[in-house]
């Protein structure tokens, strides 16, 4: 494409930044921008920054040195490089990086997207520009649609943003402060994206959100909707084969959305519900707002409602004053749910939060062998629960090329990786599969039963 300018968005952290990196350049494209996997090329480069993890704001800065050295050869050879940081490190450090990082030209925080088209017209006639408001327009509706032909080609399967920001101040994280308050958009709006999805090929459709079950965006009625209302709203959307919701918070799980799982098989039996600890006293200094008896209950509620049901989590080790005990009834908790995977962290203190200030940090050596033996149980327990598949038949939508050729990789209802052999022509159907053998990182399997392949054209009718 002749006179188009190149943009590279490298995105860090959760799906909400891949999510946003999308709408980026799909904000940029009217503009001419086609987005480019080389760095080097690019007339624009945007980091989409992650605060969650340790000396997030170091590692910023360090990727920021290795795109300067390629600014540099860009100016000597007569180009101009723009360089953005974006997301949420740029949110917590604003004006700190444009003052630190001589490179960068401009600094977006993640409310201000929709913005970029100017900010980045000002940054290219040499002003610096710094914009980590919380502004009171809509900043989705404010952001390009992607085209038809971009959905396509960014495959069968698509996340989509349903709320921001979370409430809940739970003292380990900084999430409250880098994102803000909770703030949800319309089913409206919602539907429409979807349908747009859909009408493109999109099969699988997962929303997102810090806090997801806490949606309450304005219904079609002009009341506020819910999670379980949005999710029966959006399985009546012709094309839609799965539905999937990350991150849930157990005290916004209401029964309406424990109901939904028994009523909609397009809602998939896979739920990612944070618990953090088994333990009451470490619960209540996360400020969590659960006991582990609470969060048992519900698992045991939501079973009750679909019995094939499984959970992943996410644990922190050694939190502030974590004792011996304290750690077992993580393990007991984890005994008598028994999930199919988690995300197991050792605590790291993140400026700015309250637990970060918090006297008996547990030292790092403890820290570790507890990180261990939780990591070893949820091991063991996730590959319990893929043995118990093998031979079984699963329902796989199928996404793209496998691995081998005459492959191609799905997933299981349960977000489990499976390569089938089947013909290209199945890709974006749910079909029956055989599990066949347990693998490390996936599943394998063979059709179960013969499948016809769509009759339909690509462009659909
Ligand atoms: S509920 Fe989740 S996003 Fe909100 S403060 Fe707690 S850990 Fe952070």
């Amino acid at each position: 494409m002749s006179g188009a300018r190149k943009v590279h968005i490298k995105s860090f952290g959760c799906q909400m930044n891949v999510y946003d990196s999308q709408r980026m350049a799909d904000t940029l494209a009217p503009g001419g921008f086609v987005e480019t996997a080389h760095p080097e090329d690019a007339d624009v480069v945007i980091l989409n920054t992650c605060h969650i993890r340790e000396k997030a704001a170091e590692k910023v800065y360090s990727e920021i040195g290795r795109i300067r050295v390629m600014k540099d050869e860009a100016a000597a050879q007569g180009r101009k490089m723009t360089i953005a940081v974006a997301g949420c490190v740029a949110q917590a450090e604003g004006a700190e990086i444009v003052r630190r990082a001589k490179a960068v030209d401009l600094v977006v925080g993640s409310q201000n997207y929709h913005r970029l088209p100017d900010m980045l017209a000002r940054a290219e006639n040499g002003e610096r520009v710094v914009d980590t408001e919380f502004p009171a327009d809509d900043k989705f509706a404010a952001l390009a649609a992607p085209a038809r032909a971009q959905i396509a080609k960014r495959g069968i399967t698509a996340f989509v943003t349903v709320q921001e920001g979370c409430d809940k101040f739970c003292t380990f994280c900084v999430v409250p402060y880098t994102r803000g308050a909770e703030v949800s958009r319309s089913v409206a709006a919602i539907v429409a994206e979807v349908e747009r999805l859909t009408d493109a090929g999109v099969r699988e459709v997962t929303l997102i959100g810090q806090n997801v079950n806490g949606y309450h965006g304005l219904g079609e009625d002009g009341a506020p909707s819910t999670l379980g209302k949005l999710l029966r709203r959006l399985a009546r959307i012709p094309g839609i084969a799965r539905l999937r919701y990350t991150t849930s918070h157990s005290r916004d799980m209401d029964e309406d959305m424990v109901a939904a799982h028994a009523d909609l098989p397009e809602l998939m039996p896979f739920v990612h519900l944070p618990v953090q600890s088994g333990s009451d006293r470490m619960l209540a200094a996360m400020n969590r707002r659960h006991t582990a008896r609470t969060y048992l209950d519900l698992v045991a509620r939501m079973r009750a409602a679909r019995p094939d049901l499984a959970f992943s989590s996410d644990f922190i080790v050694g939190f502030p004053g974590e004792t011996e005990e304290d750690f077992r009834a993580t393990l007991d908790l984890i005994e008598t749910v028994g999930f199919a995977g988690a995300f197991t962290f050792a605590y790291s203190p993140r400026p700015g939060t309250p637990a970060a200030d918090m006297d008996a940090q547990v030292p790092d050596a403890e820290k570790s062998e507890r990180l261990q033996r939780l990591q070893a149980l949820i091991t063991a327990q996730q590959r319990r629960f893929n043995a118990s598949f093998a031979g079984k038949r699963l329902d796989v939508l199928l996404e793209k090329p496998g691995r081998l050729s005459g492959q191609l990789a799905g997933k299981t209802p349960y977000l489990q990786a499976v390569q089938v052999m089947a013909p290209a022509s199945l890709v974006g159907q749910v079909v029956p599969v055989t599990i066949t053998e347990l693998g490390t990182n996936s599943l394998f399997g063979e059709l179960a039963e013969r499948v016809e392949g769509p009759a339909l054209s690509a462009a659909g009718a």
